[in-house]
């Protein structure tokens, strides 16, 4: 893939929104950064971020250092595009764990590129590995495990994936957990880029569904998800916050860098 017109990524446009500085990118544009990375080698932290995570941000600083230092940040919400659109901000388009995610896998069966996929419930990265492999054959997964080991196992894991040199680790433990994991552990990893991918893997694996087009268009797609997984009210209930702070703090959102 062509990356020479991008520009480099300390140039990338970013708007801040509440202090989360997110770039303006669109999905091409995202998965080029991401094999740009590769190239380069450097361990690099990319992010997925979402309305839930703008508002987590505002309470844990650890969260949003992470962010803001991260190496690239995309817009995963409707949310966010349309707290930028009410500025007349450009934010091209949404760019979510698993279309990020799908599209490695299509680039990888490709050009060999390979996947390391870290996190959910045993069985289900697996699953997601198989049934990308079945999609696109060819695709390179390095290497899988789950997400639910305690914190004396954390070493062992990072040395597995280590060990087996995979070019992109996609970690989906949920906000702020998986953020948090790379960024301590990815210089030990020295995988050239680790970036955090949320519910991805449960919907690659097909265990949950995504929602249907309609609704991913209408930005619904939230509530499809609280409606098969009560748990996410939890994260559902973060948005109100989220509309309420754009609604009443419109010099909260603004361009860093066109
Ligand atoms: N998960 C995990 N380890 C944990 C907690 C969660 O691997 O300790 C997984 C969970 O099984 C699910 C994903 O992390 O696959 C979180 O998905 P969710 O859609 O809730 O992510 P978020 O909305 O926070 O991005």
């Amino acid at each position: 893939m062509e990356t020479a017109t991008l520009p480099v990524q300390d140039h990338i446009p970013a708007v801040s929104l509440f202090g989360v500085r997110v770039h303006a990118v669109s999905m091409d544009e995202a998965v080029r950064y991401i094999l740009r990375f590769v190239e380069e080698g450097v361990p690099r932290q990319a992010v997925t971020a979402d309305s839930s995570m703008v508002v987590m941000a505002q309470t844990d600083r650890h969260l949003r250092d992470i962010i803001n230092s991260a190496d690239l940040v995309t817009p995963d919400s409707i949310g966010i595009l349309w707290a930028c659109h009410r500025r007349r901000i450009a934010m091209p388009e949404r760019v979510s764990g698993v279309d990020i995610v799908t599209q490695l896998a299509k680039v990888s069966a490709q050009k060999g590129l390979r996947l390391f996929f870290l996190g959910a419930q045993p069985g289900v990265a697996e699953e997601a590995a198989v049934r990308l492999s079945q999609r696109y054959p060819g695709v390179q997964i390095a290497g899988w495990h789950h997400g639910y080991f305690p914190p004396e196992a954390e070493s062992e894991v990072a040395e597995k994936i280590r060990q087996v040199r995979p070019d992109v680790l996609c970690v989906a433990m949920g906000i702020p957990k998986q953020e948090k994991w790379i960024d301590r552990y990815r210089y030990v990893l020295q995988v050239p880029v680790s970036i955090g991918v949320g519910g991805t893997f449960d919907v690659l694996s097909g265990r949950v569904r995504r929602a249907p087009l309609w609704m991913q268009r209408m930005g619904m797609e939230w509530l499809w998800r609280v409606g098969h997984n009560p748990r996410k009210i939890a994260k559902v209930m973060l948005l109100p916050r989220f509309a309420w702070m754009v609604l009443t703090n419109q010099h909260g959102i603004e361009v860093v860098r066109q």
